[in-house]
């Protein structure tokens, strides 16, 4: 299987499971994870139609947006202070904040470049130690304080489920929907309205966060590896 043929077999079993679960395959997206290869291995997934690609490393994000500056390019990684500039010029999305004081940074950096920076808040649903993201009940604060900041616009959740069972990677994405619902609530006008976006499922759970309400679903082995099953 190549790279192309992955990527479509999985856009196909999206749409699909999208239908199982009555929702609309318009109102998901397929972000392939591009980390562990290549330039050559995005343009094989751009010739099968991809658009979105996630990255989780600065330079990495940097080499290969500026290789293919016409596709969205996504932050899913671990954000360093020093790297928050070139995050902020390459990103259409970043999935993976949970510090204010990253908050503060991106929005001072997009302001100089004139931009609006999109962000998800990444929540450690499972509080899992080896897991980053902020604890469900500081999310309100961080959120509070992100709608201070107007370079910044706050889109939704994040979260990363433990692996291996899927029962409890279901909870732990049904608790992530019912956290937005409630922080979203709490917003008004506008931001409750731009505030709509639930990363969540990767590889081997994206189709019960998909069923759980996923908007953004982040798949990296079932596109680029060779052997995923
Ligand atoms: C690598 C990565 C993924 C993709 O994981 P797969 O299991 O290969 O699909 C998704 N999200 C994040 C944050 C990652 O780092």
């Amino acid at each position: 299987m190549s790279i192309a043929d992955n990527y479509l077999r999985v856009s196909e079993e999206l749409a699909a499971a999208c239908v199982e679960v009555a929702r609309d395959p318009d109102d998901v997206c397929l972000l392939a994870v591009s980390k562990t290869v290549g330039v050559d291995g995005v343009r094989d997934a751009i010739e099968a139609g991809a658009v979105d690609f996630g990255e989780n490393r600065p330079d990495l994000l940097i080499e290969k947006a500026e290789e293919f500056p016409d596709r969205r390019w996504h932050f899913i990684g671990n954000i360093q202070s020093r790297r928050i500039e070139d995050i902020v010029r390459f990103s259409t999305l970043i999935h993976s904040l949970y510090q204010e004081k990253h908050a503060i940074k991106i929005d001072r950096c997009a302001g100089k470049m004139g931009k609006v920076q999109d962000v998800l808040i990444e929540v450690n649903v499972s509080g899992e130690q080896s897991k980053s993201g902020i604890a469900p009940d500081e999310a309100a604060l961080l959120l509070e304080r992100c709608e201070t900041l107007c370079n910044i616009r706050v889109r939704g959740l994040m979260t990363m489920a433990p692996q291996g069972d899927l029962e409890v990677a279901r909870r732990t994405f049904a608790d992530l929907r019912k956290l937005a619902e409630h922080l979203r609530a709490t917003l008004n006008g506008e931001d409750a309205k731009a505030f709509d976006q639930l990363s969540m499922g990767m590889s081997e759970d994206w189709k019960v966060a998909v069923a759980e309400g996923s908007t953004i679903v982040r798949i990296g082995r079932a596109v680029f590896s060779e052997n995923f099953a």
